[in-house]
């Protein structure tokens, strides 16, 4: 199969649909191989833009969502994310490509947080097979607690859903004037994607649009 023909494909009907629009967040979903993210009996499906299997009941989510939450959070060089939820690490790299490119010696980093242990060392190896090894740091913990030891970040990903209430360890390791994306709702059934920022001591929170996520679990999100 020809995965960069088909990357191309999806990149410019997401382009069509109006939710691909910077050229950054193109030019990373461009370059970032899904294919080598994802188990071998979904390889067929990399460019197709639904969810996937990736073991331990834990999705890869589709493209248009990665692309979406990458927008929502005006990613730019140089900075340092959080994120919460690496599963297979496609959405880490897409970040990665885009705050600090492989060879530009850009000071951005991303932390990534990871409960399933055996999900966290597979996403270990994606980024030393694609090369983002140096700039993506997993931990394997309960990212509803944040990751105190570098805050605060610039942006927060967050790709699991969380109870309606943002876990307040989040809220708290972000920037003044930063961003985090997060769904957020009930466990199974009605959730939402938010933009929150941190603006002059104070958190605003934006609806984007109803989600389908699997839950985030923890001390401050669900049991
Ligand atoms: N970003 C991922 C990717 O690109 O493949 C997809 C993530 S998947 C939709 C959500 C992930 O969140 C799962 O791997 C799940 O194990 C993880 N998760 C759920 N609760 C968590 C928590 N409290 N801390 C860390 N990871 C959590």
């Amino acid at each position: 199969m020809n995965f960069e023909e088909k990357r191309k494909e999806l990149v410019e009907s997401l382009k069509d649909r109006g939710i691909l629009t910077q050229q950054n967040v193109i030019d990373a979903m461009l370059k970032v191989p899904r294919e080598l993210f994802i188990p071998e009996d979904v390889k067929s499906s990399a460019y197709v833009d639904s969810p996937l299997s990736i073991g331990s009941g834990q999705t890869i989510s589709a493209p248009h969502m990665n692309a979406m939450m990458c927008e929502i959070l005006e990613l730019k060089e140089g900075e340092k994310v959080l994120e919460v939820g690496t599963g297979s690490g496609y959405h880490a790299a897409l970040c990665a490509e885009i705050i600090a490119p492989p060879d530009s010696k850009s000071p951005g980093h991303i932390y990534t947080i990871e409960r399933h242990e055996d999900l966290a060392e597979n996403a270990r190896e994606n980024f030393k097979k694609t090369g983002y090894d140096e700039v993506i740091t997993v931990i394997v913990g309960d990212g509803t607690l944040g990751y105190d030891k570098e805050a605060p970040y610039d942006k927060i990903l967050v790709t699991a859903a969380s109870p309606s209430d943002i876990p307040s360890p989040l809220k708290d390791q972000l920037k003044e004037g930063g961003i985090m994306c997060i769904p957020a709702g009930s466990k199974r059934f009605t959730q939402y994607l938010y933009k929150i920022q941190n603006i002059d001591g104070e958190t605003k929170k934006k609806k984007i649009t109803g989600v389908r996520f699997v839950p985030l679990m923890g001390k401050h999100g669900f049991e």
